[in-house]
């Protein structure tokens, strides 16, 4: 059987001893069809009805290239989770024109999206591919990496994310995502290692731009890295900043997230590009406001870590009304006071 077929349609819903085999083998031949004419449509930006019974008919979100400072652009994200209808396009990712060549920070979450950013960045240069900057290894942000490998660019990255790269975690979530963004995330969607690991901080100069690397992890990730235009004044931040809304903390090491946020706040930044969410124009409120929650969370629930009361009991004694009134304070924030408490009561110990 075609090993490759079956990546255009979940396993779990249908399988060979479910069908016929011949019935089965014309429908994954018709599926594989579907699926290849719809990435060469969406290579042109279409939109396309795909025959029927194609698990490929999904009507992709636009993408479309802005310029945010001259030479410097960003595609932006859904603010969704990632799903086969929108191809895993939950994050941003950004491209600056110099002189020589293009620098490409973050690769988008399938080869399908980076093949559209691809497209994106043709519409204003025929200038190549040169670089690209890894803010940090999350899925949503890499997994379309191995477009721009293909192409020979090198690809550069805070030396943790090789220690992610080797963790089992991450071809599991892999594997997960094979499944759960079909067709976008294939059998041939895979993990690439970055060119060249960055130890420390640098400058990168390309052509007659100036771009300083700034590792910043273990902050939101281990390998967190920001990618500052001193000349422009624009800041790819990544996930260290959250913007108007509350943050996704996790597992993050808060402490060391404020530190990376006080770095980023001695820069003299006018605009910052996100990992998520819109371009700002309030570079230091919103640095600010990740920065001022962040401390909060520390603050209150060290001390109910210290006083050993229990969790419940002061999250309802805790005064939140500085935050509430933010998008996803809901979703996000007892799980965020959850985690902080834990992660206060080990920093005790
Ligand atoms: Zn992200």
């Amino acid at each position: 059987m075609n090993t490759h077929a079956p990546s255009f349609f979940s396993p779990s819903v249908l399988s060979a001893s479910a069908l016929g085999r011949r019935q089965f083998l014309q429908r994954t031949a018709a599926w594989a069809v579907a699926g290849a004419a719809s990435a060469a449509g969406l290579q042109h930006g279409l939109a396309q009805a795909a025959p029927k019974q194609s698990p490929a008919q999904f009507t992709p979100p636009p993408m479309q290239a802005r310029e945010v400072a001259p030479g410097c652009y960003y595609v932006e994200g859904l603010s969704a989770l990632g799903s086969p209808e929108n191809q895993n396009f939950i994050s941003n990712a950004g491209f600056v024109v110099t002189s020589e060549s293009v620098v490409v920070i973050d690769a988008l979450g399938s080869p399908a999206l980076a093949k559209r950013l691809l497209a994106e960045i043709a519409k204003v240069t025929d200038k190549k591919v040169s670089h690209v900057v890894v803010t940090h290894y999350h899925a949503d942000h890499v997994y379309g990496l191995q477009v721009f490998a293909d192409l020979g660019a090198q690809i550069l990255a805070h030396q943790a994310g090789r220690e992610y790269l080797h963790a089992e975690t991450a071809q599991l979530r892999l594997e997960a995502s094979r499944e759960e963004l079909a067709p976008w995330v294939d059998a041939q969607t895979r993990l690439v290692q970055a060119t060249q690991w960055l130890e420390g901080s640098q400058r990168l100069q390309v052509g007659d731009t100036e771009l300083q690397l700034e590792l910043l992890g273990p902050a939101h990730t281990p390998e967190d890295l920001a990618v500052y235009l001193p000349k422009q004044r624009l800041l790819y931040a990544g996930d260290l900043v959250f913007r108007s809304r509350i943050p996704f903390v996790g597992q993050a090491d808060s402490r060391s997230w404020i530190e990376g946020l006080e770095k980023l706040l001695k820069f003299d930044t006018e605009v910052i590009i996100p990992g998520h969410g819109p371009v700002s124009t309030e570079a230091r409120k919103d640095m600010q406001l990740t920065r001022d929650y962040l401390l909060y969370l520390r603050q209150t629930m060290g001390k109910a870590a210290y006083d050993m009361t229990p969790f419940d009991e002061a999250y309802a004694a805790t005064d939140w009304s500085e935050f509430e009134h933010l998008p996803l304070f809901d979703a996000a924030n007892r799980m965020n006071a959850y985690n902080t408490y834990l992660l206060m009561e080990h920093e005790q110990d």
